[in-house]
Parts: structure tokens; sequence; C-alpha cells
């Protein structure tokens, strides 16, 4: 048994962390978070910090749940590994795509596993391009993605991604992805536009970015249904049928990744039906197993499938843990308890609604507020020197840090993305467990407020 500071030490010195100044990790040493249960985590040193973050968008069953664990344990005994490489497969990975196809929108009916959604996002643009070289049009092989999106750290996620200073691009990027503007309208609408027309703006820019490429070259467009990692940039409702029509127009390829957003998040199990978007492929992954295991799982439109089928030829690629059975067996087990808990409706009915009046209630008059926005339980709060003009603090989301280490310091788990600070909660939270998050972050906000001004 390690103390805190022991832990610290040895965490400092051999471990190298993902997204991490790793000067700073020596500095002030990494939290130590040993166990959790239900909504919350416990650190080393005996916190109880309110997860509002679900791990890392994962969590969606939330802590502690012996069923999943039981899972795992039955599938290990039972057979821990195989393959499902050269027509051979293992019985869970066939349940689970089964399972699946039957929840994901209807044209949608077949799965390719991989272990997380950076692997799932690879795997989606090989197959587009695939897909397009099958129908004898190698040419039509261009991506377009969009500034701040997050798809991943593989070198072709973070070439889809659109966080040109922390990601691949600067490192080599694969060729033939375009970015073009998201649509934020917190910072990128014009004083006097609507929503609506924000949106339709939004979506101009990609039909803009096709035109200009030439549609004979355009392979797919892909975007988060709701910017997650980015920012929770939720877009106005005009923006997804818009996306939906200039793709079906030039004939390109819509892919959603719905990493964050897929089993439960936004009311449905995937944002494609609460949005009514009709995608040909979606990347999942994190809530899949409510993140007890990795796993992800890209579903494929029959359009896609149907061409990979009847062309034939093998798609050559795959992952040692395509389908791991023990991953999938606890998919069946998490997707079972969703289900069974109603968790799905309880945030479309209940929780969804309730957060947003919660925290425009309890923190969208603060000082340091300038928005407050959600969508099912996925929440940002734009954090502004004023109010009145939006102007921030300084460059670099300083001030996000600061509110994020207090926040913290007063028990709840956030995430800062630049000046946003964002709640993906577990979807077993209820309106008290809303209550109590909006208590602590007003907390928050008060001791950051008085440190910053
Ligand atoms: N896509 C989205 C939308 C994500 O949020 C993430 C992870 N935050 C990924 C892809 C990458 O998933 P992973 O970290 O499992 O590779």
């Amino acid at each position: 048994n390690f103390s805190n500071a022991q832990m610290q030490a040895m965490d400092a010195a051999h471990h190298l962390h993902p997204f991490t100044d790793h000067a700073d990790l020596r500095a002030a040493g990494s939290r130590i978070i040993t166990r959790a249960d239900g909504a919350y985590v416990y650190d080393a040193l005996g916190n109880e910090i309110l997860d509002a973050m679900a791990g890392l968008w994962c969590v969606n069953a939330g802590y502690g749940r012996t069923e999943l664990v039981e899972a795992a344990r039955a599938q290990m005994e039972e057979l821990p590994y195989y393959n499902s490489f050269f027509r051979c497969t293992t019985p869970t990975p066939v349940l689970l795509a089964d399972r699946l196809a039957r929840i994901a929108p209807e044209h949608i009916n077949q799965v390719f596993y991989g272990s997380s959604g950076s692997e799932a996002n690879d795997t989606a643009l090989r197959l587009v391009r695939h897909y397009w070289a099958l129908e004898g049009k190698p040419e039509k092989n261009i991506v377009i993605s969009r500034d701040w999106a997050y798809h991943g750290s593989t070198i072709a996620a973070t070439s889809l991604g659109g966080m040109a200073a922390m990601h691949g691009q600067l490192y080599g990027a694969v060729p033939n992805i375009r970015h073009v503007m998201c649509p934020y309208a917190f910072e990128l609408a014009e004083p006097g536009e609507s929503d609506h027309d924000f949106g339709l703006r939004a979506a101009k820019a990609v039909e803009d970015a096709i035109l200009e490429a030439g549609p004979e070259n355009v392979a797919a467009f892909i975007g988060e249904p709701i910017q997650g990692a980015g920012g929770v940039k939720i877009p106005p409702a005009s923006y997804w049928p818009e996306i939906q029509r200039i793709c079906e127009k030039y004939d390109v390829l819509l892919m959603l990744d719905e990493v964050i957003t897929g089993y439960g998040r936004t009311g449905a199990w995937f944002a494609a039906q609460s949005m009514d978007i009709s995608p040909d492929t979606i990347t999942t992954a994190k809530g899949l197993t409510s993140g007890y295991q990795p796993l992800s799982a890209l579903l494929v439109g029959d359009r896609i499938a149907k061409t990979l089928v009847d062309k034939g030829g093998e798609f050559f690629h795959g992952y040692t843990y395509s389908g791991h059975p023990v991953a999938c067996a606890v998919a069946l087990a998490n997707l079972e308890i969703i289900e069974r808990e109603g968790l799905i409706e309880r945030v479309r009915d209940d929780t969804g609604p309730y957060l947003g009046e919660a925290l425009s209630a309890g923190i969208g008059d603060h000082a340091l507020v300038g928005e407050v926005r959600s969508f099912g339980l996925v929440a940002a709060i734009e954090i502004v020197w004023d109010r009145e003009t939006r102007e921030r603090f300084e460059p670099g989301g300083h001030a996000a840090t600061v509110i994020r280490d207090h926040a913290i310091d007063n028990g709840i788990m956030m995430r800062a993305v630049m000046d946003t600070m964002i709640l993906s909660p577990p979807l077993i939270w209820t309106r008290q467990t809303i209550d109590e998050a909006v208590d602590r972050i007003r907390s928050a906000l008060d001791a950051a407020a008085r440190e910053l001004r």
C-alpha cells in the first residue's frame, strides 16, 4: 500500500499522461482517484467528488455496477479471448451486433468493432474511401470535417480533428481532409443573426467546401452531432437537416461521430435519432460499455454494407481486439441496464430538460457566465469577463482552469476547454444530483470570481 505522496512521486517519475503538461504535473502532482460508487469518485486523500464528467464522458450507467463485473468475470472464465478474423468469431460480438442493429436507426445493420473511438474513426475513414474505390470512384476520397472537431488521437483521427494546435496536423496529417467552420453560435454568429440563419450559414460552409473540391472528389462529411471535447458546441436546429440535404445533393456520405452522444446522452439511443439525422456511418465507443471495458463499434449503414458484400474482396483492416469477447459481454450487460432502468427516457423526459433549467436558474445570472446551454445530459457554461460584451478573460483558457480547480475543491469534477466549462454526467443522475451539482458549481464560480477579479 502506497501513500498518496509515494504514488504521485512514482507517477511523475515514470508515467507519461495523455494531454498533459508534464512540467506542470511534476510541480503539482496528480490527483489519484482510487475508487468510485454511483455518481461519486474518491481520491487517495479521501475526498469525495461528484463526477460531472462520467469519467471521460463514458461511465453512463454509473460506478459500482456489479452486474458488469459479473459479465466480465463469467466471460473470462468461459472464453477470455478469441479472434474474429478470417471467418471465425465468438458469440458475444455476434449477439452485440444483433442488439446494436436493433437499436440503431433502421437503415443501419452492420457493426465493425475496435477498442477505442480513435480506432473506430480510423476504420470509418478507411471504409468510406474503400466504398468509393469499390464503386469505381477512387478519386472521390476527400473528407470534410470541422474546426474544433475531436475524433481521437491516432494519426488519422487527429487529421480528422479540428484542433490544429494540439493535433496531428503538426506532425504530418493524412492527406485529403479539409476543415470548415463549426456551428458555434456563441462566438461565430453575427450580431443580430438568428440561430436559424446561423445554422444555415454554418452548413453552407460545408457546401462551399464540397463545391470548391468538386463533388466528384468528396467522399464524406464527418461531424459530432454535438461537438464534445471541442466545447459542447450544440448546433442550431437548422444545421443538421441542411447538412443532410447537402450530402444527399452531392452524393457525399455522412459520417456521424457519436462517441460521446451515443447510448443515451441526448435522450435517445443515438443523437441521430434525437436530431433526425440519417447517417451512413456512426462511430461509437465510451458509453457502449459505460467505460467498464475498452470497446468501440462502428455502425455501418446498408448502402456501404451492400457494396462491401456485393463487390466482394477483402476489407483489409482489423484489430486483434476487434470484437473482444469480454468487452462485448460487458456491453451487452450495459445496454441491458440502460434499457431496464429506463435511463434514456429519464434523460429525455426528466433529467435532460431539468439540467438545462437548473443551470440557467442557478448560475445563468452569475457575473462570470456568458451562456449556459445543454442538450440531454451534456452541458456547457461559457466563461466571460464581461457578460454584456462577451469579452473573455486572457486568451488560453486560464479562467476556466481556475474554475475547474475550485470546482474540484468544492466537490465536483468538471472539464475546462478554453473558456468553456463542460458537464457530461452519468445518466443515473437524478434531479437531486443536479441540484447538488449546481450548488457546487455556483460555489466554485464565486470562489473563482474572487481569485480572478
Ligand atoms: N470521437 C469523439 C467525439 C470523442 O469524444 C473521442 C474521445 N473523447 C474520440 C472520438 C476518441 O475516442 P478514444 O479516446 O476512445 O480513442
